[in-house]
């Protein structure tokens, strides 16, 4: 048996005091690091019980944006009327993943801090630098149907698993933390990172500091959005490749602005705002949204196991860039792709 200490945090000050400790996590709808305890993946010495602080709402703000608790279910998050009107890119990843029970339990701060589902970081029995730092990486030359085509390392090769952050990229959220050196906001982009040479750090978080918030702008692109999902089995999988868009469309029927986010090919929701920037003015047509594939595509690479994935994600960006385009977003009951 591995022990481990538990407490319940009454509010903030006190979470983050206690999260200053040494192998400390945060427990709030448990449904990953619950997982992983079992599996003996995360051997944490102290678990904060952070169930109890008040960041479970939903609130406008004066920008004209959402702030969503950390707190927040990513059921009531979906299922919330101003997410459904001005964030339904968001509504609908969110609703792309996981299982209704699960989505009733696993929180918006939860979410962001998810951890690979890489086959071999979850088994402990194989070498993996992202569970034990120098130990190497057993999927390199390993089964790899589900790893990365963009921005992996020679030290790792896994992908981040959420479907809404892949939306929050696209929206560009911002992240709001507090931690012993007070509080800070993270953009989305910088949150999550490449695993460069030191894959065991998922994000940029520094020790200690909890999540409060995830900040929506004003901007949701509820006209023109669409999440497309691929994924091995319809009814409930991690995706092989995602793909968050959410455009506008000025009066003459052109492009205005231009969000273009993809998830399940990197170890962070990829964008290129070079992809992005040609899409912008441009008329919507199937040249286009090629040519913002390749773009986004630019430097990927298989691992043998996933090089379909490549002309999979090129294929998937022009469909969901069309979707996105004429105002048809991917159905999330109907999860056939049209
Ligand atoms: Fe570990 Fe990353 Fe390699 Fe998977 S891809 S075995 S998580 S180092």
């Amino acid at each position: 048996m591995i022990r481990f200490d538990y407490a319940r945090a009454a509010d903030v000050a006190a979470a983050v005091r206690a999260g200053a400790a040494e192998r400390t996590r945060f427990l709030a709808g448990g449904t990953n690091l619950v997982d992983l305890m079992k599996e003996n993946v995360e051997r944490p010495l102290h678990v904060v019980d952070i169930n109890r602080l008040a960041l479970k709402d939903i609130e406008d703000r004066d920008d004209g944006g959402l702030r969503l608790g950390a707190l927040a279910t990513n059921a009531d998050t979906a299922y919330d009327a101003r997410v459904q009107s001005r964030y339904p890119l968001l509504a609908s990843a969110i609703l792309a993943g996981a299982s209704p029970q699960l989505r009733n339990v696993a929180t918006n701060g939860g979410n962001l801090n998810q951890r690979t589902r890489c086959y071999y970081f979850y088994d402990t029995a194989t070498p993996c630098n992202k569970r034990e730092p120098g130990s190497g990486c057993s999927a390199i030359g390993g089964v790899t149907r589900i790893h990365a085509i963009l921005g992996a390392s020679n030290h790792c090769i896994a992908t981040h698993p959420s479907d809404l952050c892949v939306a929050l990229a696209a929206l560009e959220a911002e992240v709001q933390v507090t931690g012993p050196a007070g509080e800070r906001t993270i953009p989305l982009s910088d949150y999550h990172r490449l695993p460069g040479d030191a894959p065991e750090r998922d994000n940029t978080l520094a020790p200690g500091e909890l999540v409060t918030a995830i900040d929506l702008p004003a901007e949701g692109f509820a006209d023109h959005y669409t999440y497309l999902k691929l994924r091995d089995r319809l009814s409930y999988a991690f995706a092989l490749v995602s793909v968050a868009v959410g455009l506008t469309l000025e009066d003459d029927g052109t492009i205005g602005d231009a969000r273009v986010a993809l998830g399940g090919v990197a170890h962070k929701p990829w964008r290129s705002t070079e992809a992005e920037t040609l899409l912008q003015g441009a008329v919507p047509s199937e040249g286009i949204f090629r040519a913002a594939a390749e773009t986004l595509l630019k430097g990927a690479v298989g691992q043998g196991g996933n090089d379909f994935k490549i002309e999979l994600a090129r294929r998937a960006i022009m469909r969901a860039l069309k979707q996105a385009a004429d105002g048809t977003p991917q159905s999330q009951t109907d999860k056939r792709v049209r």
